[in-house]
């Protein structure tokens, strides 16, 4: 049994994301051009927002948000402190302080009622990560912000959606800025590294697509430092492909999702809050015995995984400046201890649902 089974996904699309690597080979374009563009295009189109700009990874989508905002050493960004390190580690490269804020208990998502006393004068952004695929509270993120940029960690979360107000918004247009990741196990998933970031306002795009390629302003003319962060062209084919599927996949993930939900006994089920659509980057569980189910987990020979077992305040490189300490943020440090991920992904079988079904709840 696969983790996350993408050899099932490949299986489904094979011939015409074949077709593509082959056109794109034959082509001989293989950085920035019309395949980019193009892939652009459907990006902001799909999350309906002016600019989608790709680039080489999700991390790298942070670090070059950030460094379009000019944060540097003495400001401080405002994050979770529930998430994978590249949440924060786009924060520490540029010199900045990250400050957490601690979770809400059933969505594993920042908790907007804290966010007011952690901002500062010297706050410059807020970084909202949608974990597990489940939005942040944006809407009253922004609020709160009142003019600090929110930039959205969608890594996890591209695909999912919110109603607020009777207004829709997706995962990726709902703050200033936005920024995913096209790593393979993500929701929206290439075959190598990827990602990307969103934004609606011109000067900040520009200046991204200028970050993206050595700060490149024309042909060989630089006026500022930059990257070379650019999506190349055939990951950029691969997920123009697979970007016209997404939604049909997003349904069979809810599917899945409420058949696990259903089934599964003595554990705690993800919470998705009202008016949200989940994507469901992972399916995890709780329990107060985690070694125990790990156990059962084991002598059934079934995959999981512990999204993640150490806070980000509590890792090494954040412990290295001295700011915090065990204790701070009790719900993110419970969470760590009662999470686990079980095999999940639009094409797992109601076969191998059961097998897992029948593992925890015996
Ligand atoms: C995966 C992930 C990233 C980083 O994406 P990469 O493409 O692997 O660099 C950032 N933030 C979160 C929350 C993630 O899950």
């Amino acid at each position: 049994m696969e983790f996350i089974n993408l050899k099932a996904q490949y299986k489904e699309y094979k011939a015409e994301i074949n077709q593509k690597i082959y056109e794109i080979l034959e082509s001989s374009r293989f950085i920035m051009g019309e395949y980019v563009s193009s892939f652009e295009r459907s990006l902001a189109n799909y999350v309906g927002i002016k600019y989608a700009i790709g680039c080489s990874s999700g991390t790298d989508a942070l670090i070059l948000a950030l460094k379009a905002l000019d944060i540097k050493k003495g400001d401080e960004v405002i994050t979770s402190p529930f998430s994978f390190i590249a949440s924060i580690e786009a924060i520490l490269l540029l010199g900045a302080t990250p400050v957490f804020v601690d979770i809400d208990e059933k969505t594993y998502n920042l908790n907007p009622l804290l966010l007011k006393n952690a901002i500062t004068p010297k706050t410059k952004a807020i970084i909202p990560v949608s974990i597990f695929g489940q939005m942040a509270s944006l809407i009253e993120i922004n609020k709160i912000a009142n003019g600090i940029p929110v930039i959205e960690d969608a890594a996890q979360s591209f695909g999912a959606s919110l109603v607020d107000n009777n207004k829709k918004y997706k995962s990726c247009n709902a703050s200033f800025m936005a920024t995913t990741s096209f790593f393979p196990s993500k929701p929206l998933g290439c075959y190598g590294d990827g990602g990307a970031i969103f934004c609606s306002d011109d000067e900040l795009n520009d200046k991204l697509r200028c970050l993206v390629n050595h700060g490149q302003t024309k042909r060989y003319e630089h006026s500022f430092i930059g990257f070379n962060a650019r999506l190349d062209a055939l990951q950029a084919g691969i997920l123009d492909v697979k970007l016209k599927y997404l939604d049909s996949e997003i349904a069979l993930r809810e599917q899945k999702a409420q058949y696990y939900n259903k089934h599964l006994e003595n554990v705690i089920t993800p919470f998705v809050e009202n008016g949200h659509q989940s994507v469901y980057a992972q399916y995890s569980i709780r329990c107060k015995d985690r070694e125990k189910l790990i156990n059962k987990l084991n002598k059934c020979k079934i995959p999981y995984a512990i999204h993640y077992p150490i806070p980000l305040h509590l890792q090494e490189v954040v412990r290295n400046l001295g700011i915090y300490k065990k204790g701070d943020f009790k719900i993110s440090e419970m969470i760590c201890n009662e999470i686990l991920s079980i095999p999940f992904s639009p094409f797992i079988t109601e076969e191998e649902q059961d097998k897992i079904i029948e593992c925890i709840n015996g």
